[in-house]
């Protein structure tokens, strides 16, 4: 059997980010630190993190005070940070740079007084996150056929701004939808929207043209797992979104000659490497990577969290995977 990596796969900067900003947070306060909901989606990382003294929360209530406590990469609304102020919490924020950036556009947007589009998934907490950065009410919009229930005129000022785990082809349609709906509308430049997506889903595309069966190593409440894992399927080829090589299934892979293999944002290297391990089980593995893109994309640390020694706020270079 040959199993053919995408390129790239797995950790994106947000992800590296969020993870180090804990380990550093273990580091220089020592456990315990509360972390709001998991860090990154993926149970791995947070059983590890959990290990090392990291307590998970979905409820600052939980927190007690003066605590130091981290958002997760996904953000949070203004009334967590709020809530977290009252409380005298100790906060480190691990939001993604690039959720950040979808904030920042939404608040322009109503600024400038245009009824706010959020295109994504209900009850995703990056969803929720940015519903409650912005002041005004946002409205979502998860599919095409959302679009044809809005009730706001069509001659309104809108604006929309989306999730970052969904791609630039995954909204295009919906947002081609609210272009013809809407004669005043505008969006960010499609070079705001995730680098890390885009490029996973592309690479996912590519990996589709030359395999017979498709794993992603990611959780199921990993968005942008599940969307690499819907790629495939739209590929006519069977997909398969896994947490590690303990839930390969035999039947998967009877009369198949080239696996092709990726990982979602949040998933770390070493699920990737245990899957191989464990497709030997039914017999020999050849491993290849698939030529793709190689990102060199880095966000800068906390400037609490920068080197003690250094100042630097660099992300290091031998930053532990958990
Ligand atoms: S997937 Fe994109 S937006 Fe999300 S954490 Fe990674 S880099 Fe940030």
């Amino acid at each position: 059997m040959k199993v053919i990596l995408a390129q790239p796969r797995g950790f994106c900067a947000g992800v590296v980010r969020a993870i180090e900003i804990v380990e550093r947070a273990l580091e220089k306060y020592g456990p315990p630190i509360y972390v709001r909901h998991e860090i990154v989606h993926n149970k791995y990382v947070v059983e590890r993190l959990k290990a090392k003294g990291v307590k998970f929360v979905e409820d600052l209530a939980d927190v007690p005070a003066n605590a130091h406590t981290v958002f997760s990469a996904h953000g949070v609304p203004k009334d967590v940070e709020a809530a977290a102020q009252d409380r005298g919490l100790r906060v480190l924020d691990a939001t993604c740079p690039l959720v950040t950036k979808v904030h920042n556009h939404g608040r322009r947007y109503v600024a400038q007084g245009r009824t706010l589009i959020l295109i994504g998934h209900d009850g995703h907490p990056e969803v929720e996150g940015t519903r409650g950065q912005i002041a005004g009410p946002v409205v979502l919009v998860q599919t095409e056929r959302d679009v044809d229930t809005l009730t706001i005129p069509s001659d309104a000022p809108v604006a929309y701004v989306t999730q970052t785990t969904l791609s630039v082809d995954d909204t295009k349609g919906i947002i081609a939808a609210l272009q013809r709906r809407f004669s005043d509308i505008i969006g960010p430049e499609t070079k705001d929207i995730c680098y890390a997506t885009q490029n996973r889903q592309a690479a996912v595309r590519e990996l589709c043209k030359v395999a017979d069966v498709i794993l992603v190593v990611g959780a199921e409440n990993s968005s942008n797992s599940n969307r690499l894992r819907e790629i495939g399927e739209e590929a006519s080829k069977p997909s398969y979104l896994i947490a590690d090589g303990n839930e390969l299934k035999p039947e998967w892979f009877t009369d198949v000659d080239v696996v092709g293999l990726t990982a979602g944002a949040s998933a770390p290297e070493v699920l990737v490497k245990h899957v191989i391990e464990s497709l030997r089980r039914f017999g020999p593995v050849d491993v290849e990577t698939l030529d793709g893109r190689v990102e060199a994309v880095e966000f800068r640390m906390p400037a609490e969290l920068a080197d003690p020694l250094t100042g630097s706020r660099k992300i290091r270079a031998t930053a532990p995977q958990p």
